[in-house]
């Protein structure tokens, strides 16, 4: 177990751990593991205190007695400190360690945000820019990307047709992890200017300084560690609605948003997290007429949560047109393998073939035909989702003095090909994945 399999757990909520539980097996099955295991422990330590019943040390008079203990809890803290899961834990901390990153990031925000400042202010039509961020969806497995039996976006593979929207098959998340990918997605920081998150600005102080209300609604948990990370940048717009029901709730909270203002707004989706059965509702499982499958069908419930996902985009979509709206971006964090989920280590490159699609309305193709024509010319360009920060500069027209045209998808001098693109933070190259 590395230190961001660590993170996983450190970062996880009490809902999630019941999903991961019961995914491994029935409840009676767990308790019994449960019960197998105390009553392991409770014999272990009954066999040590006998043997401890016997004075290992009575020659040792008055205050020597003392030495021997101090000797060994030296000696036993140290190696304490240097096998799992303390070592791990320390690593996480230790300096550029993740979580050492994101409180840096934490602290030098307000800083950085006096220093961000926009290299020209181009007005932008009133109206909104969306932003979804979907959880574990991998493209290999959504119809709109890859050419698979089951029609599993149908919504999203009608949109091909569409000339306002664009598609991007060789997308890639940064990282295999959802904290370690959204802090890079959403901020300055990326794999190729290898500048530390505590020097960089993210997307919301962006965007508030051109001139948006932003708003951060989302259907993950909150929790201490994701704090460090995610909720941070979170907290940076003006408002934020963390819900906990299906990923269609949010679909509430867009209707309350006043139209004809300039909006930018994220939405952070349960989408495919595991377990993918619950990520679909009953209701939608009827609605589809679908049969009543296991729940220990992975791949399947997967392909199912997928097209939940398809149904809340197209919602969404319509819902924000009364805003009206401008420009919706859609991407995962990261992949999802059917075996091993999304980890660092092991590592496989479906954790990272992610989905990336960009909407434009008619009227903002009109003002700037130039991100259109750029759009498109690089629609078979490799991404990686560290570079979100760029190429949502570009569509917002706010470039700053944090933004690089060459990580921008709208400009013309982006310049991230299958030679120089990478993932897993910099350690893979993703000319090694075979279907890149
Ligand atoms: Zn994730």
């Amino acid at each position: 177990m590395d230190e961001i399999a660590l993170l996983s757990i450190l970062a996880t909520t009490p809902r999630e751990a019941y999903n991961y539980l019961s995914s491994l097996g029935s409840i009676p099955l767990l308790a019994c593991v449960l019960f197998a295991l105390i009553a392991g422990f409770l014999l272990l330590f009954h066999w040590i205190e006998i043997g401890c019943r016997q004075p290992a040390c009575s020659e040792l008079k008055e205050k020597k007695w003392i030495i021997l203990p101090l000797v060994l809890l030296y000696f036993f803290g140290n190696y304490l400190t240097s096998i799992f899961p303390a070592d791990r834990f320390l690593h996480l901390y230790r300096k550029n360690g993740p979580l050492r990153a994101f409180t840096e990031l934490q602290r030098n925000l307000p800083r950085n945000a006096r220093i961000l400042k926009l290299d020209r202010s181009e007005p932008f039509l009133p109206g909104s820019v969306v932003l979804v961020l979907g959880e574990s969806a991998c493209r290999d497995d959504m119809s709109a990307f890859s050419n698979i039996s089951i029609n599993t976006t149908p919504w999203e593979k009608s949109c091909r047709q569409d000339q306002c929207f664009f598609f991007y098959p060789h997308a890639y998340s940064n990282f295999p992890n959802t904290v370690m990918a959204i802090t890079q997605a959403l901020t300055s920081a990326n794999q190729y200017n290898k500048k530390p998150l505590k020097d960089a600005v993210d997307i919301m102080t962006l965007a508030k300084k051109a001139g948006y209300e932003t708003y951060w609604i989302s259907t993950q948990g909150q929790s201490s560690i994701s704090d460090a990370g995610i909720t941070v940048i979170a907290r940076q717009s003006d408002h934020q609605i963390w819900l906990k029901g299906p990923d269609e709730d949010i679909l509430q909270s867009l209707a309350q948003i006043p139209a004809g203002k300039k909006n930018f707004i994220v939405f952070h989706l349960m989408g495919s997290h595991f377990r993918y059965d619950h990520r679909v509702p009953q209701a939608y499982v009827e609605k589809q007429h679908w049969a009543d499958v296991d729940k220990r069908e992975k791949a399947l419930w997967y392909c199912r949560s997928l097209h939940y996902t398809d149904f809340v985009l197209k919602n969404i979509f319509e819902a924000a047109q009364s805003l009206p709206l401008q420009a919706m971006v859609y991407v995962s964090d990261h992949g999802e393998d059917m075996e091993l989920t999304h980890t660092a280590s092991p590592f496989k490159y479906d954790m990272v073939r992610i989905p990336l699609w960009i909407y434009l309305s008619p009227s903002y193709q009109q003002a700037y035909p130039q991100v259109r024509q750029q759009l498109r010319a690089h629609e078979n360009a490799i991404f990686t989702n560290d570079l979100l920060f760029d190429t949502l500069s570009g569509i917002l027209r706010a470039p700053s003095n944090f933004y690089c045209r060459q990580c921008d998808l709208t400009s013309p001098d982006y310049n991230i090909t299958r030679d120089n693109a990478l993932t897993l933070h910099g350690k893979r190259r993703i000319a090694n994945d075979p279907r890149s």
